[in-house]
């Protein structure tokens, strides 16, 4: 199985990440992706992007190098805001992508089964939120996992395998089991499912190794993948609700080739033959 999409991806604006967007697209077209989701931390979890960063996701190209960016967000719970998120509406509409996963130090570190999942379905129900990122984390984030798969199929909205909860050095080591469990109950109640790789540097985008061996041990198969490429991906979200502002940003090719190898345009306007360093 070969998955041409990642709907789970960070850049330095999130804080505590390593890689430019620019850099994330690179990477993903050197891989063949045809789509990312570009899904930084919302303001809650320290150091998150400002809610002015997401508004202004508009300067972003829609289409860079032929790799669709879908502007998105990975929003935390919030117990205080209207609703429910810790960023407002009006952004999240303007966003083509809502993520939406617990983090520490957000709210909810002393584990309450509960009220997690009471704020979490509350959540699902929103009608701009499209994905829960790593609903297993049972040691610091207990859910009840029927009542979210339940409510995550009458929603539509995307629960994610997060390839990173299998990564041995992740803040979430240990929680692979839970993560699977609801794989399996998402692949057998009919949920939507994606798999994410979460990267935080730029060289895990598009990477899914250990969740796709997961994926292959419960008998998750592409059809029930959301983000198998870029049309099922699209269609998917476009058939949940209007995305305004998709192409907003235009289609823009890199000036300078990844890697620092001089385009043929500008090797030819320059002084020195090509071949030699431009730059
Ligand atoms: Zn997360
Ligand atoms: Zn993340």
């Amino acid at each position: 199985m070969r998955l041409l999409a990642d709907l789970h991806t960070h850049t330095v604006a999130s804080g505590h990440a390593f890689s430019t967007l620019t850099e994330n697209a690179q990477v993903a077209r050197a891989r063949g992706l045809e789509l990312i989701a570009i899904t930084d931390h919302a303001p809650n979890v320290p150091q998150g992007a400002h809610p002015w960063y997401f508004w202004n996701l508009k300067v972003i190209p829609s289409v860079l190098d032929g790799v669709r960016l879908l502007k998105g967000c990975e929003a935390n719970l919030s117990l205080e805001s209207e609703n429910g998120l810790d960023l407002p509406d009006q952004i999240l509409a303007w966003l083509d992508f809502v993520a939406v996963g617990f983090h520490p130090h957000t709210g909810f570190d002393k584990p309450d089964r509960a009220r997690n999942t009471e704020a979490l379905l509350r959540v699902i129900a929103h009608p701009l939120v499209d994905q829960i990122t790593h609903p297993g984390n049972e040691a610091e984030f207990p859910l009840d996992l029927d009542a979210v798969v339940e409510a995550a199929v009458r929603h539509n909205v995307i629960l994610e395998l997060n390839d990173h909860s299998f990564d041995p050095t992740s803040s979430r080591a240990g929680s692979g089991a839970r993560e699977r469990e609801f794989a399996e109950a998402a692949l057998a109640a009919g949920a939507p499912l994606s798999i994410g790789s979460d990267a935080h540097y730029a060289l895990y985008v598009g990477r899914f190794e250990a969740a796709l061996a997961i994926a292959e041990e419960i008998g998750l198969t592409e059809d029930r993948i959301v983000n198998r490429n870029a049309e099922s991906v699209l269609s998917h979200l476009l058939a949940k609700r209007e995305r305004p502002r998709l192409d907003v940003g235009g289609e823009w090719e890199w000036p300078v080739a990844a890697h620092g190898a001089a385009p043929a345009d500008i090797a030819a306007n320059g002084d020195t033959e090509g071949g030699e360093r431009w730059w």
